[in-house]
This record gives C-alpha cells, sequence and structure tokens, in this order.
C-alpha cells in the first residue's frame, strides 16, 4: 500500500489547475512515524496567493451560474474517482500524517461520504415562495456566496476538506485551499482528482507555504467572501478579527476538551470500548476526543481499571504495521503537551493506571495512557491532543454537569447511562454542539458538526451545512 500512497505523491502545489513545482526546495514533509522527509511543497506567498484569488475569482461567475444538478454530476464523478483511488489516499495520508493505514482508507470513505452527500443538496438547493402582506409575491434562491478561503488542518486531511470543498462546490463557490505544512499531499492528491473529474480550471487552488502569510493575503482580499477555518482557538479568533474589515462570511470549527460522562447504571464495556474508540481515533488527536472522562463513584475504580485493562493492550506502531490501532503523534512537541498533563494529574495527587511515558518505540511515539483521581480543571482548559485519558469520580448529575460545562469550549460531549429520563435532559442541559449517548462516534456526513462558545461557529455536513456556502437572496414580485 506504501507504493500506492507514493503514486499519489505529487510535490508541487496547484494555482489555478497549473502545478508549481518545489523542486527540492520549499517545505519539508516528513513522516511522523520514522521523521524521514517524504517529499517537498513549494513554499509560495503573497503573489501566488493573489493569483489564486484571482482565478477563483473569475472562475466564480461562470460555475455559480451552472446547472446545480451538473455540479451534483461532477461531485459525483470526483467521488468515484476517490473511491478508485481509495487505497493509495489512504497510504498517503498515513504516510504524512502517521495514522494506522485502515484508519486512513476509513477517513477516505468518512471524507467523500462529505462529496457524496452534498452531490445531493446541489440537487437540493430548493427556494420558497411567500405571500408578502403588501400583496407582493417572494421568491427566495439560495445563491453561492462567492470565492471562498478554506484553511485545514493537519488531523484529518482528507475529510477536513471535503467537508468544505463538497458544500462549496454543491452551493457554486470556487475555492482557495490552504492544507497544513505537516500534510499537504492528501490535499494536493484530491485536487488534482476534482480536476480529472471536469472542475473548470480556476474553481480550486492549493497554496502551500507560509500559514500567517497565505492567511492574510486570503483575509485581506475584499473578492474571498468567506472563509472557512478548522484548528486551533487562537488561530481561529485571529483570522476573524482579520476577516472583520471586509465583512466576509466565516465558520470556524475550533477547539474543544470534550467530556465524557459515565452514570453508574451505564453498560461499563460498553462505555470503555466507546472511550477507546473515541479517544484513539488518530492516535487521540481529534478536537472531539474525550478530553476528561467523568465516572460516578461507585463505579469509578472498576470503570477506570477495565479501561487500563483494555488501553494496555493497544497495538502502537506504525501506520503500515499490521494491526496497528495507535501511531505516532504528529510532531515532538506534541508529546510535551501529553506528558504535561500526565505531570499534571500526578502532581495533585492522581495515579497513573496505564502508559504515562513516551513509548519505547521512540520517536513521536507516546504510550497509550489512562489515569486516575487528581484535577480535572486542566482538562477543561486545554485538549491533550495524544493518547490519554484522565478519568475524574463524581458524586451527583448537577455536579458533573456543573464540570462539564465549566469550560470555554463546547464541541462535543459524551454520556452513558441506561436512564433515558437522565440522557434526555443531559443532552438537553450540556453546553456543547454535539452530544454522544452511549457512544464514542458521532461523526459523519449526515450529522451536523459543530460547536458553541470557544469552540466556534458554523455547522459541517448534515442539510445545514451548505447554509454556511450560501446567501438568501429575496426577489419581490408585484402581481399587478
Ligand atoms: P493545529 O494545532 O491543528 O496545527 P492551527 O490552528 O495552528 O492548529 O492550524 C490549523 C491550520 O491553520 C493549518 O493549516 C495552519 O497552517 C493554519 N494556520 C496556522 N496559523 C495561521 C495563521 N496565522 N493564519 C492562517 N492560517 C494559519
Amino acid at each position: 500500500p506504501r507504493d500506492a500512497g507514493l503514486n499519489l505523491l505529487r510535490q508541487h502545489a496547484l494555482i489555478a489547475g497549473e502545478p508549481i513545482a518545489a523542486n527540492g526546495g520549499g517545505i519539508a514533509v516528513d513522516d511522523p512515524a520514522t521523521g524521514a522527509v517524504i517529499g517537498h511543497v513549494p513554499d509560495l506567498g503573497e503573489a501566488e496567493t493573489r493569483r489564486a484569488i484571482q482565478a477563483a475569482t473569475e472562475a466564480f461567475p461562470a460555475w455559480s451560474r451552472s446547472d446545480p444538478h451538473a455540479r451534483a454530476a461532477f461531485l459525483r464523478k470526483w467521488a468515484a474517482l476517490i473511491d478508485e483511488n481509495a487505497e493509495g489516499l489512504g497510504a498517503l495520508m498515513a504516510l504524512e500524517n502517521g495514522k494506522p493505514f485502515e484508519e486512513a482508507k476509513g477517513e477516505v470513505a468518512y471524507a467523500n461520504g462529505f462529496i457524496k452527500w452534498f452531490a445531493g443538496e446541489a440537487e437540493r438547493l430548493i427556494g420558497e415562495t411567500q405571500d408578502s402582506p403588501l400583496g407582493h409575491l417572494i421568491l427566495t434562491y439560495r445563491e453561492a456566496v462567492g470565492p471562498c478561503a478554506l484553511i485545514t488542518p493537519w488531523n484529518f486531511p482528507a475529510a477536513m476538506l471535503t467537508r468544505k470543498l463538497g458544500p462549496a462546490f454543491a452551493a457554486g463557490c470556487t475555492a482557495v485551499v490552504k492544507p497544513a505544512s505537516q500534510t499537504p499531499f492528501t490535499a494536493i492528491a484530491l485536487a488534482e482528482l476534482a480536476y480529472q473529474a471536469g472542475l473548470p480550471v480556476g474553481a480550486l487552488s492549493v497554496v502551500t507555504g507560509d500559514a500567517a502569510t497565505i492567511g492574510k493575503a486570503l483575509t485581506d482580499s475584499p473578492d474571498i467572501r468567506k472563509l472557512s477555518f478548522t484548528g486551533s482557538t487562537g488561530v481561529g479568533r485571529m483570522l476573524a478579527e482579520q476577516c472583520a474589515p471586509t465583512l466576509k462570511r466565516v465558520s470556524m470549527e475550533l477547539g474543544g476538551a470534550a467530556p465524557l460522562i459515565v452514570f453508574a447504571d451505564a453498560d461499563l464495556d460498553l462505555a470503555v470500548a466507546e472511550t477507546i474508540k473515541g479517544k484513539f481515533r488518530n492516535s487521540g488527536q481529534t478536537c472531539v476526543c474525550p478530553n476528561r472522562v467523568y465516572v460516578e463513584r461507585p463505579v469509578a475504580e472498576a470503570y477506570a481499571e477495565k479501561l487500563a485493562a483494555e488501553v494496555a493492550k493497544i497495538p502502537v506502531g506504525n501506520a503500515f504495521d499490521d494491526g496497528v490501532k495507535v501511531g505516532p503523534l504528529i510532531e515532538e512537541k506534541a508529546l510535551d503537551k501529553v506528558e504535561k498533563h500526565v505531570a499534571a494529574v500526578k502532581a495533585d495527587g492522581g495515579r497513573v493506571l496505564t502508559g504515562g511515558e513516551r513509548h519505547a518505540l521512540g520517536g513521536r511515539f507516546f504510550q497509550p495512557t489512562v489515569t486516575l483521581g487528581g484535577d480535572d480543571r486542566l482538562f477543561r482548559e486545554e485538549e491533550t491532543f495524544g493518547p490519554m485519558i484522565p478519568v475524574f469520580a463524581f458524586d451527583a448529575e448537577d455536579e458533573v454537569l456543573d464540570k462539564a460545562n465549566a469550560s470555554e469550549f463546547g464541541l462535543a460531549s459524551y454520556l452513558f447511562t441506561r436512564d433515558l429520563d437522565r440522557a434526555m435532559r443531559i443532552g438537553r442541559r450540556i453546553e456543547a454542539g454535539m452530544c454522544g449517548v452511549n457512544t464514542g462516534l458521532i461523526s459523519t456526513p449526515v450529522a451536523p458538526f459543530g460547536g458553541v462558545k470557544q469552540s466556534g461557529y458554523g455547522r459541517e455536513g448534515s442539510i445545514h451545512g451548505i447554509d454556511e456556502y450560501v446567501d438568501v437572496k429575496a426577489v419581490t414580485l408585484a402581481l399587478r
């Protein structure tokens, strides 16, 4: 599979459909498992970003006025090419991100689900007719907002992109993409497939280079009408500020610090299995990973011990090793943060039940870790973004709900109980954009994904996702 990935690796950016090669220079991209450089992308700046914006602007009128069924057909063709290349795309992603190959293939399918879903949404860009009290007839149209800037992170190099490009193209928007410098190759491969599927030239560019420079050029441009960003809250806040002078539409999918609550009446085996699924996806590096687990005191010890016993068995290794479930972290500083979080638990009187250290494999590998006790405060404020589950005991529903909500973030949340009343109560009172009840997996193209509070605004996927890329126009007909 590794070779299938390397076959799709292109060491160039794409400006207005034209490749700009790195020629051995530019930004090095490495395999997080080994630190070995797998290739380079060019280090582009303001001038190239401007060219990409110009191309997106020039392509916009025709694309936005094209038949939505034609755009749906394009999206389906693109999706078919992605399916054909699923193995290669998964391998490429595993190489640049480090996630296990099987998981990476799963991400390709998940990512492609957004394109397929939004192909359908293109066919459902339905407006309304309404009588006005003035005696007029009002027609509404849902029109493309304009050329978009899409800035994506490294943790889901395919899905974070298709989740934005799917609805953007469905609505008739054109786009300039700035992928994360750690994982640009998946974005470039996807863009090449989009052009193979018949995307008009200029409708998509992928610009690689210094994030701040490209970000500034994108946000300063009055031609860019919309920014969709997935990444850290700090950068999101700054980008929102940069978008204010040109009043762009903005979607922000930012950090989380997801609480996972287990009540004493829950199926503990299920809770353990689902906690593991939720937490160790992408080696703990997702914004919806449970960041703090609260367990009702009578079962806290039992849950934590079961969890630790299972977590201790999780195979860690290189993306292409057989059966691997947890890979390396994306970069060295990510390990420092997990170490800091483990140290904080210990300093506050908590215990490490399994893991707690860098992995014997060395490099960027960290042991899957479970701790019990200590103070949950740090875990309300900071995402660990690594393979560590801190478990804390609680005594009462109100207490745990207060703790769950005592965070500036509000993205995902999880709850395990057999009590339907309680699930309904907490599902309504929890301050989060998403709540999983008796499941650790909440992400699918058909569900609205997004946060509240400092986790951002806007929704991706679902019937709401396309709203981020359309403006509603009202045409009033005076019927005489
Ligand atoms: P992460 O911790 O996931 O790397 P970031 O918010 O730093 O989160 O990165 C998410 C995306 O935002 C990446 O594509 C990154 O290159 C980009 N980015 C980082 N800093 C800036 C910036 N100042 N302006 C625009 N984009 C940025």
